[in-house]
């Protein structure tokens, strides 16, 4: 390896993993961190006339390397244009429920909508997030390369067709693309994947949802508030198979039993045709325990949510001996890559997405962060169970750490007992005020010690509220002293606050 090399940390694939690591990277070492940072950049730029006197010399030397354009999944095809569409559903969901606006004593003329206006607001709201991402990052002196990336060995990655790049560390963050089954055709307009709906450019009559997981709940949320029928169809025997199931139960009661949306559980869509000639989409279902045929819907549009595939098509992984499992690249807990030997992989990294330990965008960029800790010397190791996860339907649902039998499961292997502490948003004023009394809160925790195990959230802002049980997982907080913690009256806050004060702790 050369003694010298171009950058100290080499990034490739500027999505939200990418970019967090990056700025990461060359703020270490300034004592200033975000905004602030930015601001000092920027006034000494201007002291010096226009160009940077800093560059990237106060932090780590690190230049990312993107073949599509910066911002990656998240930014222009995942949380940024989905929640953008979601903000609209939220607002025509309550100018559409007179049950609601009569509660609130609200009179309001029939809601509706300018499709284009919608995709237009989802698209700006991308491409405004984008140019922050891009602006950030070169105020602060990434040097960001165009190119696709292929790694040629230890330390040496060639940038497009011709430009090679030498650095002494290097981070994998290629993220993800939609995953597509066999047998299922798709054309982009009437069979399509996320990638396609969020650029909204028709409403169907009926569209089925192929997959309940987060991404097709969501979607389900858009199409049903744009005047969409939905039909969802979904391998296993439930219904949102990844949340805790009591949950699972409640969303179901409230996100798809009013919404009249249809539903087949334990079958494969096996076939999907696109629609031609006047013809609709077809799919075919098998039953998926015998793989008998069961049923043919017919609908005006199937959209694909069965799950992502990590991309490394391009990326040279033969190049360093690293075989993918699963499409994934193989990484230890610090997110160092693994070689098929076992061994690891001196200075490669790989996170986000790409890996497939928690494949979410926060998850992505605190990966991102924790490898740029290590390389610049501090041990660091992510605890996962600390990062929430949310899924933006209204009302939204949100969980950290353990599910119910997830921790059942633990607390037997363990030789623990768990205890479960539930709270109702029906007993809380702000909720009430707002006339969004239904939800819950879930609290699942070891009695005897008082650690919090998982919390799970269903209702209005559940996604903004399941940070103060995450942090204070990340932080070992227990139940003992968070539930000392004071909360402001009235917020929607004082349902974690009745929640761990509800726990019984013997300690
Ligand atoms: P990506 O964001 O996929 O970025 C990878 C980048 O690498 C891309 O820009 C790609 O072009 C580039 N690249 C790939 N190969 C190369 C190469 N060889 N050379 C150069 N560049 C390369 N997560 C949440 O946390 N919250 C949400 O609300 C949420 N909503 C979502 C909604 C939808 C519809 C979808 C699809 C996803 C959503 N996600 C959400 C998931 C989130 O988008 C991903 O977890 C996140 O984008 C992963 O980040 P990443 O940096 O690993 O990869």
């Amino acid at each position: 390896a050369p003694k010298s090399f171009d950058y100290d940390l080499l990034i490739i694939g500027a999505g939200v993993g990418g970019h967090g690591a990056a700025l990461h990277a060359v703020e270490k070492g300034l004592r200033l961190v975000g905004l602030m940072c930015v601001r000092r950049r920027r006034e000494e730029r201007r002291v010096s006339g226009g160009t940077s006197v800093l560059g990237s010399s106060s932090g780590l030397k690190t230049a990312i390397v993107e073949g599509d354009v910066v911002g990656g999944t998240c930014v222009n095809r995942g949380c940024v244009p989905s929640k953008a569409l979601l903000a609209v559903s939220g607002r025509m969901r309550e100018l559409q429920s007179e049950h609601h606006l009569k509660a609130l004593g609200l009179q309001v003329a029939a809601a509706g909508y300018d499709r284009q206006g919608v995709a237009d607001h989802a698209n700006n709201l991308a491409s405004k997030i984008r140019n922050n991402l891009t602006n950030s990052m070169k105020a602060l002196g990434v040097d960001i390369l165009t190119g696709v990336g292929t790694i040629l060995g230890p330390h040496k990655v060639q940038v497009g067709s011709s430009n090679t790049v030498t650095s002494k560390d290097i981070i994998i963050a290629t993220g993800s693309v939609p995953f597509v089954p066999k047998g299922i055709e798709v054309d982009g307009k009437t069979v399509i994947t996320s990638d396609h709906a969020l650029k909204l450019e028709f409403v169907p009559d009926w569209i089925a949802i192929v997959g309940s997981g987060y991404i097709g709940l969501e979607f389900s949320d858009v199409y049903t508030a744009l005047g969409s029928e939905v039909t969802f169809v979904e391998a296993l025997d439930q219904l949102m198979p990844g949340f805790d199931p009591e949950i699972g139960k409640l969303a179901q009661r409230v996100l798809i039993n009013p919404r009249n949306i249809d539903y087949h559980t334990g079958v494969f869509a096996s076939k999907i045709t696109p629609a031609k000639d006047g013809k609709p989409v077809t799919i075919e279902l098998i039953d998926a325990k015998t793989k008998e045929p069961k049923d043919t819907l017919e609908v005006d549009a199937a959209l694909i949510a069965t799950g992502r595939a990590p991309f490394t098509q391009g990326l040279g992984l033969e190049n360093i001996n690293v075989v993918t499992q699963r499409g994934f690249i193989p990484v230890d807990e610090r997110m160092r890559v693994i070689d098929a030997n076992g061994k690891l992989v001196p200075h490669i990294y790989c996170i986000g997405d790409a890996n497939g330990k928690m494949m979410l965008a926060h998850a992505a960029s605190a990966q991102g962060i924790s490898v740029v800790e290590q390389v610049t010397g501090r041990d660091h190791v992510l605890n996962h169970l600390s990062i929430p996860a949310a899924c933006f339907t209204h009302p939204e649902i949100s969980m950290v750490g353990l599910t119910e039998p997830q921790a059942r499961e633990k607390a037997e292997k363990e030789g623990f007992e768990i205890s479960i502490a539930k709270t109702s948003f029906k007993a809380n004023t702000k909720a009430l005020a707002e006339n969004e009394g239904e939800g819950l809160a879930k609290l699942i925790y070891r009695p005897d010690n008082g650690e919090i195990l998982g919390v799970h959230i269903f209702g209005l802002h559940a996604a903004d509220l399941i940070h103060e049980a995450s942090n204070a997982i990340a932080l070992g907080t227990r139940i003992q002293d968070i539930k000392f913690a004071v909360h402001a009256h009235p917020t929607l806050s004082e349902v974690l606050d009745e929640l761990f004060k509800s726990a019984k702790v013997s300690h």
